[in-house]
């Protein structure tokens, strides 16, 4: 059929009528005379309310090649597939992080426990050492000082190890609870396609 004719115009105007959400091919004629905008269209798969529309601009001699209604099935139900197979993959990479991340939780939490131990020991020991030097005429200002200044950094390091001991912890138990909801909306997004995937009757077209 010649481009541009009453004819051409007349079929392309009768598609897009008949199938607003279908969908069609941008075709040229090919020659050195299609616009260098056009060129870069041709071949590319668009819907028929996409503007420009082939043949719709003045002199244009584009034209609409439709896709079949099958094509575009198929082709909506490989994108879904591929979706798929990203969002199980996705799943197992956070179902993997989420063991390891259990796999730290307790000894995390027996770290912590330690290091509390530890801080108790050393508290108790330091409160001891200052009762003891509570009657300075026992050891004497200096020793009093002595114990004070030998004695506080001790507690203190001991009371850091705590502190970031429980912020590990409390890490592992902030990515636990971030993978788990992750999981939850990956498994709830996999669920969506797979009713998508029966609906859209996936496993007769492909
Ligand atoms: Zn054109």
């Amino acid at each position: 059929m010649r481009p541009n004719d009453e004819t051409h115009n007349a079929l392309n105007d009768l598609l897009r009528r008949q199938d607003r959400n279908g969908k069609c091919i941008w075709r040229t004629v090919g020659d050195n005379r299609v616009r260098a905008s056009h060129a870069a269209l041709e071949g590319d798969e668009r819907s028929w309310v996409q503007s420009p529309e082939p043949g719709e601009e003045e002199n244009c001699r584009c034209w609409a090649e439709v896709v079949p209604e099958i094509v575009i099935r198929k082709n909506a139900c490989k994108d879904l597939l591929q979706n798929l197979r990203i969002e199980r993959s996705t799943l197992e990479g956070l179902t993997n992080d989420l063991s390891k991340a259990i796999a730290k939780h307790n000894p995390a939490l027996k770290d912590w426990q330690v290091a509390v131990k530890k801080y108790k020991e050393i508290l108790i020991k330091y409160i001891q050492d200052a009762s003891s030097v509570a009657d300075p005429s026992k050891i004497g200002v200096l020793g009093t000082v002595a114990v004070l200044v030998f004695e506080y950094p001790e507690v203190q390091a001991a009371q850091e190890k705590v502190d970031a001991a429980k912020d590990r912890y409390i890490g592992i138990q902030e990515n636990i609870a971030y993978l788990q909801k992750q999981i939850d909306q990956v498994i709830k997004e996999i669920k969506k396609l797979e009713k998508d995937k029966t609906d859209m009757k996936c496993d007769e077209l492909i």
